[in-house]
């Protein structure tokens, strides 16, 4: 029986520590995962074609007038988008694919897929959040300040997502998402196609 992949969003606060969260799904449990376009600067340590595909606006504006994104939204002062064509072909070929990113894109993947699985990864508090960012290195105080005005936008549209997990422990938090989507893959209207083959083949038996 041939079964499509699942789509699964995950998003939470800057700095919450999801890339983190989403690395170990992959690593440990074979999710694909879709890499992002963006129009935002490398950071150090960061590769083109692995953790994004930077761009300039130009080539970004080109791939959204050719239909190249399943979504893309503005987030701080840059633009990120989600490539379609290898989401669409992973899903065909059966893989379960794991977008990272941020709220409107969310939304908008939810629109066009509404089996699409929607979990919110969240910090234990706002404190921990603002030392986390700030532990990073990376970031100047007046980014920080954006990132964590964003996050308390942010946090409005929490209400959207079906699932939301805290991360306080990293592994627990891994194992609580990848339960998440097993539980949802189980579940029976996500089976309809192998229900209705399983009861005709008994039923020839
Ligand atoms: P960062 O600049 O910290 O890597 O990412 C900033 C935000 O953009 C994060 O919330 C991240 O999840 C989100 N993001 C990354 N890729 C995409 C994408 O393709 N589409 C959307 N809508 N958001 C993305």
């Amino acid at each position: 029986m041939e079964k499509k992949g699942h789509l699964i969003v995950i998003s939470g606060f800057s700095g919450v520590g999801k890339g983190t969260v989403v690395k170990n799904l992959v690593e440990k449990y074979g999710y694909s995962l879709s890499v992002s376009a963006t129009t935002r600067a490398p950071r150090e340590g960061e590769v083109d074609g692995k953790d994004y595909y930077f761009k300039s606006v130009a080539d970004f504006q080109n791939l959204i007038d050719y239909n190249g994104f399943i979504e893309w939204a503005q987030y701080v002062d840059n633009y990120y988008g989600t490539p379609r064509k290898f989401v669409e072909q992973e899903m065909t070929e059966g893989r379960d694919v794991i977008l990272e990113i941020e709220v409107q894109g969310a939304m908008n993947v939810k629109r066009q897929y509404p089996d699409a699985i929607l979990i919110f990864v969240a910090a234990p508090s706002a404190q921990v959040l603002r030392e986390r960012l700030a532990s990073r290195g990376t970031e100047t105080e007046e980014v920080i300040d954006k990132r964590m005005k964003r996050a308390s936008e942010e946090a409005l549209d929490i209400d959207e997502y079906d699932y939301i997990v805290i991360n306080d422990e990293l592994e627990q938090c891994v194992q609580n998402v990848h339960s998440i989507i097993v539980c949802r893959k189980c579940m029976r209207e996500n089976n309809l196609s192998f229900i209705e083959d399983i009861k005709r083949e008994l039923q020839a038996k």
